[in-house]
């Protein structure tokens, strides 16, 4: 229980990978706000069925007075913010002489703006508090993926705009981080299962070393750890949870 007493927010966490995360993070005793879209009570649900503490926000991350509303919430409802995950984001794949400027912009708008959003809301409240967290979900695209131009500009952007807010607030007692995660099996990845009756999910599991897909609790793990005490001294890092994918 190394996040008891710990409030967190975790956004996309309805389904897939940031599921896994505000459950592991429940699962170390803190009270998360489980951010999404749409309510994400069955998320909400198995956390509660658990033992922990959640409950759910509606939010658009790609709006930042949703996004305001959504830390405002989290103060309102725990008294407090410890830990930011942002999680939420889409793909929109295509070659980039095919790729058409409104999913460019929907890419940009949702993962790399609304990272921005997060943090920034975070940030004001931390810096009141002389502490928090930042973890903040980039992806191994960020180093360059064919059919993913969109995706992986705003990936690395993600990783800027960590290493700028880690060393901004370093000296106010926050930590700001990011993960990439490489191929975890979530909704966004197993629809590779249906391409080339399942040629392109095998061709990719050639690509892991280990072999297999992730789980979302793997990176859930490592959001834990970044989130705890015992991460106090880590921070601008770029943590690959990839099964030695990414190099
Ligand atoms: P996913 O299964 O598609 O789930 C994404 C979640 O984000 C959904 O719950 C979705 O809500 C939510 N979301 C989408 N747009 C949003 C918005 N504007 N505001 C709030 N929530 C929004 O994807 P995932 O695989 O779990 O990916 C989660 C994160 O990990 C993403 O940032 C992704 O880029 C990153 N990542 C994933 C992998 C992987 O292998 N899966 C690898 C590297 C990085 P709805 O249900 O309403 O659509």
């Amino acid at each position: 229980m190394r996040l008891e007493n710990k409030v967190a927010i975790v956004t996309g966490a309805g389904r897939g990978l940031g599921k896994g995360i505000a459950k592991k993070l429940a699962e170390n005793g803190a009270k998360v706000i489980v951010a999404d879209m749409a309510p994400a009570d069955d998320a909400v649900a198995e956390i509660q069925a658990a033992g922990g503490t959640a409950c759910a926000f509606t939010v658009d991350v790609a709006k930042q007075d949703e996004v305001q509303a959504l830390v405002q919430f989290a103060i309102e409802t725990y008294g407090t913010l410890d830990i930011m995950v942002n999680n939420a984001g889409i793909n929109r794949d295509g070659m980039l002489h095919k790729m058409t400027a409104e999913n460019w912009d929907l890419v940009l708008s949702i993962d790399l703006t609304g990272t921005f959003y997060g943090t920034q809301e975070a940030i004001k409240y931390m810096r009141s508090q002389n502490s928090g967290r930042i973890i903040n979900i980039s992806s191994g695209s960020w180093l360059g993926n064919i059919g993913q131009a969109n995706y992986a500009a705003a990936k690395a952007g993600v990783i800027g705009l960590t290493k700028t807010a880690a060393r901004e607030n370093a000296r106010k007692g926050i930590t700001c981080n990011a993960i990439c995660p490489g191929f975890i099996e979530t909704d966004m990845t197993l629809r590779l299962k249906e391409v080339n009756d399942g040629a392109a999910w095998d061709s990719m599991m050639q690509r892991i070393p280990m072999n297999y897909a992730g789980k979302p609790e793997d990176v859930g793990n490592m959001v834990a750890f970044l989130a705890s005490d015992e991460a106090a001294y880590i921070t601008s890092e770029v943590i690959n949870v990839g099964g030695g994918m990414i190099v």
